[in-house]
């Protein structure tokens, strides 16, 4: 069984550790099927890995069926959609139990709030001029996936309603956009219940990417430690260090936990699995030092019976 061998404390040593906890598969808006994620994973020397799809564990059967053949440690997990004051906030629910409990129903509930709100924005997405836009959203997505904003994004391009989907964020989609539609989520604190309450480390996702004074992100860091979230991504993707440094002592204070990840999507792009910023040295701890993933490490990263995914 895999041990993959990790960092206790963030010391300076600028990484890679072989870790990444934010990645996206075709169970939601990424390119690449759950094992092919894996795959890449391996290949680039990952050893402690978490697939993290949007409101759904609908990939992470496969995946860890493809982390068993590579011998390595995947972590189930999601990143729930949640509403925070108004804004979309990305909460990263790592599950070493799985699913169970109130997170099944919370999961169904995610799927009807995407497919509720997926009606909302097609209706908006009309009255830019996006004929029948549900069904040309759909087109994008395939059969098979949840819809999310990049499949809309996908329209409006195929439709020449924007150049491409940068401008279909800017302008749309994007945050405080017409296309930025929230209601349908649950509230942040209410996720990080659910999560913390089936055996999972409720993680802040990005928190660099809201848009946030460093005050407000600190009320935001202290709304998830009351709930009971645990951790932090001190790092994803690409950010400046000195921001880094800042959000660091930001987890400090509040006694969270540091995650990592890439917030990988589709290969080509500029982020690959394991691609990420430097972590600077930090008395903040790793979560993987966190007593519930550190025992799923210990115990061999046996992932939860399927009947609990
Ligand atoms: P949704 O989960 O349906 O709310 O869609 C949000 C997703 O859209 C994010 O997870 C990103 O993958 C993608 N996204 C957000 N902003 C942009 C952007 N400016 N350009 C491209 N993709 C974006
Ligand atoms: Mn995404
Ligand atoms: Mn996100
Ligand atoms: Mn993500």
């Amino acid at each position: 069984m895999p041990m993959p061998r990790l960092p206790e404390r963030f010391d300076g040593d600028p990484g890679p550790f072989g870790v990444d906890l934010h990645m996206h598969s075709t169970a939601s808006d990424g390119a690449l099927a759950p094992s092919d994620v894996v795959a890449l994973c391996a290949e680039r020397g990952i050893s402690l890995m978490a697939l993290s799809d949007h409101d759904t564990v609908a990939g992470v059967e496969e995946a860890a069926e493809a982390a068993r053949r590579h011998d390595m440690c995947l972590l189930p997990a999601s990143e729930f959609s949640t509403r925070w004051q108004g804004i979309s906030i990305h909460v990263v629910g790592l599950l070493p139990n799985g699913v169970h409990g109130a997170l099944v129903e919370a999961l169904e509930g995610q799927a009807q709030a995407r497919e509720a709100r997926a009606a909302v924005i097609a209706q908006r997405m009309e009255k830019l001029g996006l004929d029948d836009a549900l069904a040309r959203a759909r087109e994008q997505a395939g059969p098979h996936r949840p819809l999310g904003r990049p499949d809309f994004a996908r329209a409006l391009v195929a439709a020449g309603l924007v150049p491409d989907i940068a401008t279909a964020f800017r302008k749309h989609l994007g945050s405080g956009k017409v296309g930025d539609v929230k209601a349908h989520w649950p509230a942040l604190t209410e996720v990080v219940g659910w999560i913390v309450a089936a055996g999972g480390v409720a993680v802040l996702a990005h928190p660099l990417r809201y848009g946030l004074t460093r005050r407000k992100r600190g009320l935001l860091l202290d709304d998830l430690v009351a709930a009971g979230g645990q951790a932090a991504e001190l790092v994803n993707g690409f950010q400046n260090p000195d921001v880094t440094r800042d959000l660091a002592r930001q987890l400090d204070e509040r006694g969270l936990y540091a995650s990592l990840g890439s917030d990988f999507h589709f290969p080509g792009g500029y982020l690959a699995p394991g691609s990420m910023s430097p972590v600077p040295r930090t008395a903040v701890p790793p979560v993987w030092t966190h007593p519930r993933l550190a025992d799923f490490v210990a115990m061999g990263c046996d992932a939860p019976a399927a009947g609990a995914l």
